[in-house]
C-alpha cells in the first residue's frame, strides 16, 4: 500500500490535473442537492441533471414534494433509473424533513442516514457539498482509482477506503479528495480504459506498469 506520504503525492499530482474538480449535480440549496443525490444513485450525473429543473420547478421546497402525490413525481424523473422506487424515496424523504426536521436538511450523518432513501454515501455527499462539513464520499470512481494506485487494500469494503483515505489524508483536502478522484476516475483513470501511457502517476502504479507491460506483449 502508498505510505501516507506517496498517497499525498499522488493526490497532488491529481489536484493539479483536476484543479476544477467539483460535484457535478445541480442544486441551489440543501434540500435540491439531497434529492439530486438520492436520485442519483446508479443513475450519472448528467441524467439527473436533466430532470432536476422540471422537478424542483414543480416542487421547489420540502413542503410541496412531502404533499405531492407520487403520480405528479414518476413523470418528472422518468429518465432515470429506478424511478418508481426512487419517488418514494424522495416524497418519503421529504415527509420526514417536515415532520422531524422543521423542512431543513440536518447536518449531521447520523440525522442524514435516517432519512429514506439516504445511505452513508449520500450523507457525506451532502455534508461536505451543501455544508462545507469534512467528508469523504466513497463511489464507483474513488474505488476503484484509491485501490488501482493501491492506496486502499484491494479488498477492503468500501467504508474501509473511506476510513483509509481519512487516516491518510489531512481533514482539511477530504472534500477537494473526494471530487478530485471522481474526476480522475471518470476522466483519466477510467474503468475501461485508464490512460495509463500518458498518466503522470505511472511510475508509482503498480496496476498501470502492469497495463502497459500487457500492451506491450500484445504488440509483439
Ligand atoms: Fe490509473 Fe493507469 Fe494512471 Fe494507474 S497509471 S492511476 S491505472 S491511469
Amino acid at each position: 500500500m502508498l505510505s501516507k506520504q506517496k498517497t499525498m503525492e499522488a493526490l497532488t499530482k491529481m489536484y493539479d490535473m483536476f484543479p476544477e474538480a467539483h460535484g457535478e449535480l445541480k442544486h441551489r440549496n440543501p434540500y435540491e442537492l439531497l434529492i439530486a443525490v438520492i436520485l442519483s444513485a446508479q443513475a450519472t450525473d448528467v441524467s439527473v441533471n436533466k430532470a432536476t429543473p422540471a422537478l424542483f420547478e414543480a416542487f421547489p421546497t420540502p413542503e410541496k414534494l412531502a404533499a405531492a402525490p407520487i403520480d405528479d413525481i414518476i413523470p418528472k424523473i422518468k429518465t432515470i433509473g429506478l424511478y418508481r422506487n426512487k419517488a418514494k424515496n424522495i416524497k418519503a424523504c421529504a415527509q420526514q424533513l417536515m415532520d422531524r426536521f422543521s423542512g431543513q436538511v440536518p447536518q449531521t450523518r447520523e440525522e442524514l442516514i435516517s432519512l429514506p432513501g439516504v445511505g452513508r454515501k449520500t450523507a457525506n455527499v451532502v455534508l461536505g457539498d451543501a455544508f462545507g462539513i469534512p467528508a469523504i464520499a466513497v463511489d464507483t470512481h474513488v474505488e476503484r482509482v484509491t485501490k488501482r494506485l493501491r492506496i486502499c487494500k484491494l479488498n477492503a469494503s468500501v467504508l474501509e477506503v473511506e476510513e483509509t483515505l481519512m487516516r491518510k489524508v489531512p481533514k482539511e483536502l477530504w472534500v477537494k479528495t473526494h471530487h478530485t478522484l471522481i474526476f480522475f476516475g471518470r476522466y483519466h483513470c477510467t474503468a475501461r480504459s485508464p490512460r495509463c501511457e500518458v498518466c503522470p502517476l505511472l511510475d508509482m502504479c503498480q496496476d498501470g506498469k502492469n497495463r502497459m507491460k500487457e500492451k506491450t506483449l500484445n504488440v509483439k
